[in-house]
């Protein structure tokens, strides 16, 4: 739950995590300001962090203010024990629409996913996109001690550490990328590439979650911002300045979805989930509705196996959940009909004796809500065509971890790089998904726990706790002096 104060005064932490959104949208509401829990992998991740650290998280807040309005509340936060202070950056409805919908979500977002044709390139995008950054850097300059250690996440904010170094050359700067890096010749693409990772490399610290991203980075630095690297080691030097380029694959709080796995409620929720489903098999989706996770190609699968294995017919039912996402985007809206008229479309050919074969779900659940569909579950199917990392899957696994399920995982999430006891197919080969998934409804329950206790194993250890420490670490050796060039 989230509550909200005003500010007493400021966290005793120097923590200032910067991020377009933050643990809450404000909604103004008679009795005041209401806050309201955001949903997003970003949130789950920084919360637990904010929860031990305290300190200050500088966000929209999704009010629209005025053009010459910067910052807007500035309220302490409490998430179970801690309390942090968030800082609202005011953004008017046009930069909303130009730096947000338009450079974040059409441009850096499809191209970053290898959507090349869907990316979009504007002028005025990219002076929103600057504009913007420039915002946040005023915001963060009004509210941040000069000792405080600033953390910057992800691609809509990739300007923010420059724009920082310049009012304040010795700031502690790192930056979290949360989405895939792609290789230069696809990020070259973009018409201010060479800005952007200059913008970046004004970070003492880089994270990415993939060691095939780290590399991208680094080559990608090397080739369009004409720096010198050190592949081996993970450094790249630009500018008089030592950058660390780091991988630090995102991790989830495991006990929690735990508790929740174990908890008697949730628990008889499932087993009403699998009644209601009907047949023997339920196999279970659980996305933001964007065309990077693969929810088209996920259909075709699952219908080729209707279609050539019709003894599965009235026995497996599929369960898609769908969180809207980005309802102002074109895109996302030719998705969603795409979506809803292919599933429409298939449950008319393959109901048979009134068993529908795919249920679809348009809207956010709460966690518990999500555990109990993931304990109901034989099989996830986790197959974007491409994801930084993907914490449904790991969540799955948490959930599952004293019970049996399988994990099917496109070998095209960050996830699958951690996750070896997962069956792992290409979302483009309708086949061969197809084949996995009757593989995974086959599999025998020695192989399932075998397999589900390996992949627990990464998820418990490599938890959220543990991905926030590993950053922790390198951003201390990285600003510890050991960065400067002198020192090589
Ligand atoms: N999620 C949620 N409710 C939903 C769907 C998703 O709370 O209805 C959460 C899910 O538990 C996970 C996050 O949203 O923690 C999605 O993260 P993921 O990395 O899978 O994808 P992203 O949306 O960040 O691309």
């Amino acid at each position: 739950m989230v509550d909200i104060k005003p500010i007493a005064k400021k966290s005793s932490s120097n923590l200032v995590v910067i991020s377009n959104r933050g643990a809450c949208t404000f909604k103004e509401t008679p009795q005041g300001i209401k806050a309201i829990p955001s949903i997003s992998g970003l949130v789950s991740a920084l919360l637990p962090v904010l929860d031990i650290e305290g300190g200050s998280w500088i966000a929209w807040g999704g009010r629209y203010g005025k053009e010459s309005e910067v910052i807007g509340n500035s309220l302490a936060i409490s998430s179970n024990d801690s309390k942090f202070i968030f800082h609202e950056v005011m953004l008017t409805r046009e930069e909303v629409e130009l730096y947000y919908n338009g450079f974040s979500n059409s441009c850096l977002w499809p191209l970053c996913h290898n959507f090349i044709e869907k990316a979009v390139f504007k002028e005025e995008y990219w002076k929103a996109y600057c504009e913007v950054n420039k915002k946040y850097s005023s915001v963060f300059l009004k509210t941040a001690g000069l000792e405080d250690w600033v953390w910057v996440h992800d691609y809509h904010l990739a300007l923010l550490p420059g724009y920082i170094r310049k009012s304040r050359p010795h700031a502690r700067v790192a930056l979290f990328w949360h989405i895939p890096f792609p290789p230069p010749e696809i990020f070259n693409v973009i018409p201010w590439s060479k800005e952007i990772i200059r913008g970046m490399l004004e970070s003492q610290l880089i994270g990415f979650h993939s060691p095939k991203y780290v590399q991208n980075f680094i080559q990608t630095a090397k080739e369009i911002a004409g720096a010198e690297v050190d592949f081996i080691n993970g450094y790249i030097y630009c500018s008089g300045r030592k950058i660390k380029v780091i991988t630090a694959p995102i991790g989830i709080d495991w006990h929690e979805i735990r508790d929740l796995a174990k908890n008697n409620q949730i628990i008889q929720k499932a087993a009403e989930i699998r009644k209601a489903a009907g047949g023997e098999y339920l196999l279970l989706g659980v996305d933001r509705l964007d065309y990077t996770k693969g929810i088209i190609e996920r259909l075709k699968a699952v219908s080729w196996l209707l279609k050539n294995h019709s003894q599965y017919r009235s026995k497996l039912t599929f369960i898609q959940i769908a969180a809207p996402s980005r309802e102002n985007n074109s895109a996302y809206q030719k998705l969603r009909h795409q979506v809803e008229e292919t599933i429409g479309y298939l449950n008319g050919i393959f109901t048979e004796n009134y068993h529908v074969p795919i249920r679809y779900i348009f809207k956010s659940l709460d966690k518990s809500e999500l555990v109990a569909h993931y304990l109901a579950a034989d099989m996830a199917l986790v197959t974007p065509l491409k994801d930084g990392m993907n914490l449904v899957a790991k969540e799955y696994v948490a959930a599952n971890d004293k019970d049996i399920g399988v994990l099917l995982l496109s070998s095209f999430a960050g996830a699958a790089s951690q996750l070896k006891g997962a069956l792992i197919s290409n979302p483009y080969n309708t086949r061969e998904t197809s084949a996995q998934i009757i593989k995974g409804l086959k599999m025998s329950l020695i192989e399932k726990k075998q397999r589900l206790a390996a992949m627990n194993r990464v998820v418990k250890e490599q938890d959220i706790y543990w991905w926030w420490q590993k950053f922790q670490q390198s951003w201390r050796e990285a600003s510890r002096g050991k960065c400067l060039m002198e020192t090589l």
